[in-house]
């Protein structure tokens, strides 16, 4: 593991050692002052010129600390990397410091030269590729397998990233990296049949790090198993409506045996049922295939939400819950009709299933100038928290039994969360067991139609 140099130590060592030694060394050009004036003066009294003799010392003295000074400035400013030349006294503690500083300084270079180098070439060596983005959007760096993926070529350097990503759907992630927090699914420019998934992160302010990876195996499984639920469906249909048509036939005459009509009530059910089921794959696989933008329909939502509020009446006959209304907004949705009706229609019918008979639901339309709500508030069973987050899933239900025994195909939140996510809408729950459930739909600003 790499260990980061101890600089700040290494300051603190430097700072004792300056102050120690640098006394150390003025002691030596004191001892040579010293030792220079008791000469002068010994000669200088002898032959009766003391002073003059004096005045020589110093005058050698100061020419000893020229010379330093020029060996020192000649080393700074032509040798600095070589030994530095032997001095003594304080120009020699000066030449030490330097020295030994240069030398601390160059070791710690030397060691972050090594990290990059090894993080430069872990990231060369990976699989994924890696390509760095400055502020202005031009590539900085990319490792070979980056391409390979994305076909970047040396010529790209400094070039701006969405002038050679260029597919739509990237420019507008790139644009808005939160609109997809795990990322995008994109077809390789370079390889064909290729898929890439591609993540964006932003760091340092506005430079990006983008990482992609082949996942064109995984592509390909999910397209066969949404193929293989198509077809499967598909073929179900006919045998489907073959069956229902002659149960319903039989059930019809009046003189079928009352031990028979049990029987054939219970196949009618279960047909029904499995008509249901299909009916919802097939409806499911065609909202994942069409991943397009939902159609700009204007829906008035008074009179849609008046349909949604009747058809649960109707629904609601067996239960006998209390059923509100509420809309207070001016605003109309924009989307596609059908396809809205059935998602707020899904929740609606969630509601009054999940809710023991008298209970109360609430049906509502909200706005608060930024966002559009649907809601559906039920006094129901409720769910625990801990299956909140898998509750979208297809045929994931709380309570199998119960799911079926109200005719649940276990696909009804799954078909609301691709409806909505056409819409660049989202769901929000709020539900405690036992203390009903609140489901909110909420729309972006730009799926709004402010009715003036
Ligand atoms: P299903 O066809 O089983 O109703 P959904 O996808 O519509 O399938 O719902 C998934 C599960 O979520 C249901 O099985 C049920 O357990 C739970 N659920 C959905 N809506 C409600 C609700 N309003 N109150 C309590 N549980 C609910």
């Amino acid at each position: 593991m790499y260990e980061p140099y101890p600089v700040p130590e290494l300051a603190s060592e430097h700072k004792k050692f300056r102050y120690s030694s640098l006394w150390t060394f003025a002691k030596q050009d004191l001892r040579l002052l010293a030792f220079f004036l008791l000469i002068a003066s010994l000669i200088g009294f002898g032959i009766g010129y003391f002073w003059i003799f004096i005045g020589i010392a110093f005058a050698v003295f100061f020419l000893l600390q020229l010379r330093s000074l020029y060996l020192v400035n000649d080393w700074i400013s032509n040798r600095p990397y070589d030994v530095p030349p032997n001095l003594n006294g304080i120009w020699g503690a000066l030449l030490f410091n330097v020295y030994r500083a240069q030398r601390q300084e160059r070791i710690v270079q030397a060691e972050m030269v090594g990290l990059i180098d090894r993080a430069q070439s872990s990231l060369v060596a990976l699989a994924e590729a890696v390509v760095l983005i400055d502020e202005m959007h031009q590539i900085e760096w990319w490792n070979p397998a980056a391409q390979q993926l994305l076909g970047f070529q040396e010529l790209d350097r400094g070039r701006n990233i969405l002038t050679i990503l260029r597919q739509p759907s990237f420019i507008e992630y790139f644009n808005n990296l939160n609109m997809a927090p795990d990322g995008l699914k994109m077809k390789s420019s370079v390889l064909e049949d290729h898929y890439v998934q591609v993540k964006l992160t932003r760091f340092g302010g506005e430079s990006r790090l983008l990482v992609a990876y082949d996942v064109t195996r995984m592509h390909n499984l999910e397209q066969m198993r949404k193929d293989f639920v198509d077809n499967i469906s598909h073929e179900l249909r006919t045998p489907l409506t073959v069956l229902s048509g002659y149960i319903e036939t039989f059930t019809d005459q009046e003189d079928l045996n009352p031990r028979w009509k049990r029987a054939f009530d219970q196949m009618q059910a279960q047909t029904r049922r499995m008509n249901a089921l299909v009916n919802d794959l097939l409806l499911l696989s065609r909202l994942e295939n069409e991943k397009k933008i939902a159609k700009n329909q204007i829906i008035e939502m008074p009179s849609l939400m008046n349909q949604l509020y009747d058809d649960a009446h109707a629904y609601n006959v067996d239960y006998g819950h209390t059923l509100n209304l509420e809309i207070d907004s001016h605003c109309d949705l924009i989307g596609s009709d059908i396809e809205l009706a059935s998602a707020f229609s899904n929740l609606i019918t969630n509601a009054i299933k999940y809710t023991p008979k008298g209970g109360t639901v609430t049906i509502g339309w909200h706005d608060d100038g930024e966002q559009g709500c649907f809601t559906v508030q039920d006094t129901g069973i409720g769910i625990d928290p801990k299956h909140l987050p898998r509750l979208t899933e297809r045929f994931y239900r709380v309570d199998s039994a119960r799911s079926r025994q109200t005719g649940g195909t276990g696909l009804g939140l799954a078909i609301v969360k691709h409806v909505l996510m056409q819409h660049q809408a989202y769901l929000e729950i709020e539900s405690k067991e036992n203390q009903g459930s609140l489901f909110k739909v909420i729309f972006p600003k730009e799926r709004l139609y402010r009715v003036s």
